[in-house]
């Protein structure tokens, strides 16, 4: 398999994105149990598009499930809009097979992004289409790089992870008749849909660090302009302090300080 490895320069924007999925994986760790990592960052395997024959086991996979992979790609391609009648905005999309799928197979060349209406009508003889075959591949570059970049320093770090790509997510999704939630995502990528859930999840929140206040525009006598920050603690409590009120619990987000003038 042709595996691109980048160890060498990366755009900083790229690098403060890697380093931020390999701060999040860490940070669970911390309150979760995980024994396995299996990563999902790209909608589709463009390596296995552009080299069908390509064999290893894991490659070998129904051909259904080749098709699902083709399809992502194809509505990456075609930037998840209608080609159909001009300008056309509708929102359920389907791939079009132009020439059968019998005779023109499912290369992404035969295929093309149509609304359902679109589809519809076509079919029906409403609508004719203005196709020209043989579209170059458009590269998922970015997320190439990103994939590559966490999945190798992830297995630098954890001993047991893998890959897995956001068609075959969405295959076991909707052959187990599942809803389309993150949470129930997240249980299909692990390879077990079906599992019993919690009832609960958790929910990762960026917050700042520094407790900024709202009010600085005070300047002492001596033209020292009052301190941008809140003291950590007000009345006891810091930021993010999970706390009771009454029958609800919540966090603190913000403290004022009120001076005594
Ligand atoms: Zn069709
Ligand atoms: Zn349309």
């Amino acid at each position: 398999m042709y595996v691109r490895k980048h160890r060498g320069w990366l755009a900083p924007s790229i690098k403060n994105k890697i380093h931020r999925h390999l701060k999040t994986i860490k940070d669970i760790h911390k309150i979760l149990p995980v024994s396995k990592i299996i990563i999902e960052t790209a909608a589709f395997d463009i390596q296995k598009i552009k080299n069908p024959d390509i064999s290893g086991t894991e490659y070998q996979q129904g051909e259904q499930l080749n098709f699902w992979n083709v399809r992502e790609y194809v509505l990456f391609r075609d930037d998840h809009k209608c080609h159909g009648k001009k300008n056309c905005t509708g929102t359920i999309l389907n791939v079009h097979h132009i020439e059968s799928r019998k005779t023109g197979g499912n290369a992404p060349n035969n295929l093309i992004t149509l609304c359902k209406d679109c589809h519809n009508a076509y079919h029906d003889g409403r609508l004719k289409l203005d196709i020209r075959r043989g579209q170059s591949f458009r590269d998922e570059a970015f997320m190439g790089i990103m994939r590559w970049a966490v999945y190798n320093q992830l297995k630098e770090i954890y001993p047991n992870v893998s890959m897995t790509y956001g068609y075959i997510t969405k295959n076991t999704r909707i052959r187990n008749g599942l809803e389309n939630t993150r949470c129930i995502d997240a249980r299909c990528i692990t390879g077990h849909p079906m599992v019993k859930s919690l009832g609960y999840y958790y929910n990762q929140k960026a917050v700042r660090r520094h407790n900024r206040q709202i009010h600085k525009a005070t300047i002492n006598r001596g033209g020292y302009r009052k301190l941008n920050q809140a003291p950590k603690y007000v009345f006891g409590f810091q930021l993010f302090d999970k706390v009771l009120l009454g029958d609800s619990y919540g966090f603190i987000f913000g403290r004022r300080i009120v001076e005594a003038i």
